[in-house]
């Protein structure tokens, strides 16, 4: 199963000014133990602004975007050696990934960070996600990394997105100043019910971190469109990931609405209504795709349209019996823009870097990016 897990700064700093070492060691610990089981994860990590306070001794969380800026500037690599350190214990390899939301605005950034991020994980190495936040300004973030992880999950059609914080979980009113608070064990149903916006209103914990509960919710609700079943829990659980991974049911937790799959495939044919692009294929193709294969350049025989690599096309192929026609056989997401793949049609994959100079896999359109019709 793949997974994405979050970790806030109250988390990471344990409501210290400081990154706290033995809970991240422990988490570790079972981020390897799960890998070793053949699970694939993907670490989403606040942490770069309270690294950069911790070490030019900024008191205060600044308020204006430039120090902001500059204090993640300062604390991403130094969050990112902390990480290096602490995975290396247990032979886990991380990489760093830096996000903004442009990066899930569909097209070019998303197949990139896609394919970025699923080799990575081919590769067993841990990519550590946060969001890009030295050039991020307004415009362009996505602003806190429980909404960020949520992408991320989607993006990586990950079967569980965990939400670790410094809370058990989501409750019925605030645990600190309520006594009658309970812990909400499960939200299902189409819409998040109003009381339960209600009771994630105002900001969590220490004040180091950027989202409170509401971000944490409206980062589930995302989550479980997109195919994942998200868990809200405490980082401090003892084994909480572990414990996940076995079926356990801990903190708060929001069944998937939808598969991954179907999530995927109505990503794909909503992109479709706006598809300018058209790839006309062979026979072969068409019985390849139907066996559920990729699209190769090979079986392309002509491209029409101009589109973007990352943009939605159209598969279509002749109609039979000499016929004018052409019938849309799938729809996919390109791997390869309109003006490369006029030079690569008919042409096996192997050529496709002697004739482009560079390429993005063998695949016009991978099958995991493609509907059949
Ligand atoms: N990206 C910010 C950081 O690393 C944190 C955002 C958040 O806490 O949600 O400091």
């Amino acid at each position: 199963m793949r997974f994405v897990v979050k970790l806030g700064t109250s988390t990471l700093t344990r409501g210290t000014q400081r990154l706290s070492p033995p809970l991240v060691i422990d988490l570790a610990r079972q981020v390897a133990a799960l890998k070793d089981e053949g699970h694939e994860m993907v670490l989403v990590s606040s942490g770069a602004v309270a690294a950069g306070r911790e070490r030019l001794q900024v008191p205060h969380l600044p308020k204006n975007v430039p120090a902001k800026q500059m204090l993640a500037a300062v604390g991403q690599p130094r969050l990112m050696a902390f990480y290096e350190r602490i995975f290396e214990m247990y032979g886990v390899t991380v990489a760093q990934v830096l996000l903004t939301r442009k990066d899930f605005a569909g097209r070019r950034g998303y197949l990139n960070a896609r394919n970025t991020l699923a080799a990575l994980m081919e590769n067993g190495v841990l990519p550590v996600v946060n969001e890009n936040d030295t050039v991020a300004t307004d415009e362009i973030r996505v602003g806190d990394n429980d909404n960020l992880s949520a992408l991320v999950a989607s993006l990586v059609d990950a079967d569980w997105l965990v939400l670790l914080t410094d809370q058990a979980g989501l409750f019925t009113a605030d645990p600190r100043c309520d006594a009658d608070a309970c812990l909400i064990a499960e939200v299902a149903g189409k819409e998040i019910p109003p009381d339960i916006w209600r009771a994630a209103g105002g900001s969590g914990g220490s004040g180091l971190g950027t989202g409170g509960m509401v971000t944490k919710l409206q980062a589930a609700d995302l989550a479980r469109r997109s195919g994942a079943c998200c868990v809200i829990a405490q980082g401090a659980e003892p084994d909480v990931l572990t414990r996940l991974a076995g079926g356990e049911h801990i903190g708060t937790r929001f069944p998937p609405l939808a598969t991954a799959v179907e999530s995927r495939m109505r990503y794909i044919l909503s992109g479709g209504h706006h598809a300018v692009g058209r790839l006309l294929v062979d026979a072969g193709a068409v019985g390849a795709l139907r066996r559920g294969a990729s699209l190769l350049s090979v079986g392309l025989t002509a491209v029409s349209g101009e589109f973007d690599r990352g943009d939605t096309v159209r598969v279509m192929m002749k109609d039979p019996q000499g016929a004018d026609g052409e019938t849309e056989v799938a729809r996919g997401i390109a791997n390869y823009d309109s003006r490369d793949l006029v030079r690569i049609l008919r042409k096996p994959s192997d050529e496709i870097e002697s004739v482009l100079g560079y390429h993005f896999g063998d695949e016009v359109i991978h099958h995991n990016n493609l509907v059949l019709l």
